[in-house]
């Protein structure tokens, strides 16, 4: 906590009105300002993406919501955890000026016929698209809203989350929204596991179990920098790392920027993985 920014004041606001008020102050003042959309529960990772937007950024809101319409009925949005006056705090000490954390009335206050943005089907059909239906729609309104709301000059995103960072590069180019998406890299904790808001529900022995997800993919990044190429024979060796216990829901490899699967590997290609330990359910990814 070196920077004079990360011992100002921290302003919680709940309504659209009151945060719609501090940003016109702000533009007013010409401050330009950076949005980290969050569900909360902050750890490493998100505090990584308020440290990027505090050296980017004159002013830096991070939204905590946790958005019912990502998750679907048999996910865990009400177990989910929330713990605000912690969030608040870890806002406060990597920097940011506003923390806007809206009940869901104030952010769906007609729960009839919603108007949703949709991203293409072509993006939503691989992955976590897979499975979970509808979280993508879910996704991309949820930030489209919290950009109109908030109007920043950018927004910053995990690449922990590979899928919902390119599916809103797309639709933002797709629907001019003025904003520019920053990706950050992925926070790791010492053993290599990815943080997420979803390790705090693994007991001791399931998270010795869930490190083989990451031992899995910096075994296939070792296979690759000794010049195997092929995906059937990489993952022949790669997963036999994988714990017995583990359920995977998908291991796949696809170029980045054409988000097409292939089956060799090369630069630019995005290796995904979900899989549930117990029934928690934990992605990670690494780029080639
Ligand atoms: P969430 O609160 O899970 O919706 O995540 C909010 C933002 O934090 C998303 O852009 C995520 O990709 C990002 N994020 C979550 N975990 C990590 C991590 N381990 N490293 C970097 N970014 C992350």
């Amino acid at each position: 906590m070196g920077s004079s920014q990360a011992n100002k004041d921290i302003v919680v606001l709940n309504t659209i009105k009151q945060i719609r008020k501090q940003v016109k102050d702000l533009k007013s003042n010409n401050k330009t300002i950076g949005l980290v959309p969050t569900m909360g529960a902050l750890h490493d990772g998100h505090a990584s993406l308020i440290k990027k937007a505090v050296q980017e950024c004159d002013e830096v809101i991070v939204s905590i919501f946790v958005n019912p319409t990502q998750f679907g009925p048999n996910e865990d949005l009400d177990k989910y955890p929330r713990q605000l006056k912690q969030d608040v705090e870890i806002c406060k000490a990597n920097g940011a000026g506003l923390v806007f954390t809206p009940s869901s009335n104030e952010i769906y206050p007609e729960d009839k016929h919603l108007t949703y943005v949709v991203p293409s089907e072509y993006y939503q059909s691989k992955l976590c698209g897979l499975t979970r239906k509808g979280h993508f729609n879910g996704v991309a309104t949820i930030v489209l809203k919290l950009f109109n709301i908030v109007a920043p000059d950018q927004a910053f995103f995990g690449l922990k989350d590979a899928q919902q960072l390119i599916i809103i590069k797309k639709m933002c180019r797709d629907l001019d929204v003025p904003v520019k998406i920053v990706e950050c890299p992925i926070v790791r904790d010492n053993d290599g596991l990815a943080l997420s808001s979803r390790n705090a529900y693994l007991t001791q022995a399931e998270r010795a179990k869930a490190i083989t997800i990451n031992k899995l993919l910096f075994k296939i990044q070792e296979l690759y920098n000794n010049g195997l190429k092929n995906k059937e024979k990489i993952l022949n060796t790669a997963l036999k790392i994988l714990d017995a216990d583990i359920e995977l829901e998908y291991l796949e490899f696809l170029n980045l920027d054409s988000f097409k699967e292939t089956n060799l590997l090369e630069k630019n290609t995005l290796i995904a993985i979900a899989a549930k330990i117990n029934n928690i359910r934990l992605i990670d990814n690494i780029v080639i």
